[in-house]
């Protein structure tokens, strides 16, 4: 198996005024090309500041975020969103569409980025939106739709560009029992397919199982990696 991301010896430490605060300490973990990982702890723990670094959204205190060949800490803002537009694709809890936008223009909108003419943007925005099950919704305004369908809209957002990553920060936090089982498949699945590697950051060991490896994050540090025996690497669930 080839490394993608190397993470080493990272340390965050948030300044409030008089007070220190260690968000992430020491943390050093090696993740796969193609592989799931589950960042599991309970709020507070640091996982969407770990998730935030390695999408180079934050910077480290101290140590080395490495992706591919690319040194993320190293690099300046400009390249870092370039980079980050390139081969990142991002699914979030609070779903974070434009609410004035369709779900076709908020897809759509993740390829502005890629020199891609807009009459191919929306062919593709709209492939995507029809392979999540929203084929009939294409314009639809985020308030015309279900959390469950709005995920999937941010879920199509993330990988209508098939970028070579895809961060999930509590994706399901605001879901019900089965649409949470549901949006978890689709998300797997769409990165088995397409090969790609997953990060998700939950609270929840339910959703833990979904990975192949569970990274247990513990007041910033990690207290335990665990593999995952019942998935195979490489395979969807
Ligand atoms: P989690 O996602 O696991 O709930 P976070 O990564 O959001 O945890 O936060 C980890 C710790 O860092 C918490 O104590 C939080 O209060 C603190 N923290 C996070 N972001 C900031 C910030 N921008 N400024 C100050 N403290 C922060
Ligand atoms: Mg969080």
């Amino acid at each position: 198996m080839e490394e993608l991301i190397r993470l080493k010896n990272l340390r965050k430490v948030y300044r409030m005024g008089d007070e220190k605060i260690v968000a992430l300490n020491d943390i050093t973990l090696s993740i796969e090309k193609e592989e799931f990982i589950c960042l599991l702890g309970t709020s507070g723990s640091g996982k969407s500041t770990l998730l935030n670094m390695m999408a180079g959204l934050e910077k480290p205190t101290r140590g080395e975020i490495i992706i591919g060949s690319y040194p993320i800490h190293k690099m300046n803002e400009r390249d870092v969103t370039k980079f980050r537009q390139k081969n990142v694709g991002f699914v979030f809890q609070s779903y974070n569409l434009i609410p004035t936008l369709s779900a076709l223009e908020n897809v759509s909108l993740g390829l502005t980025f890629q020199r891609i003419p807009k009459s191919k943007r929306d062919k593709m925005a709209k492939k995507m939106l029809t392979d999540v099950g929203l084929g009939k919704r294409l314009h639809h305004k985020p308030s015309e739709m279900s959390g469950g369908q709005q995920q999937r809209v941010s879920i199509a957002r993330a990988f209508v560009g098939t970028p070579k990553i895809v961060f999930a920060d509590e994706p399901t936090g605001n879901l019900d029992t089965k649409t949470t089982m549901e949006i978890m498949n689709l998300i797997t699945g769409m990165a088995y397919e397409s090969n790609q590697t997953l990060i998700i950051v939950t609270h929840d060991t339910e959703i833990s199982v979904y990975g192949h490896r569970i990274v247990y994050l513990r007041d910033g540090s990690i207290e335990k990696v665990e593999e995952n025996q019942n998935i195979i690497k490489g395979e969807a669930n």
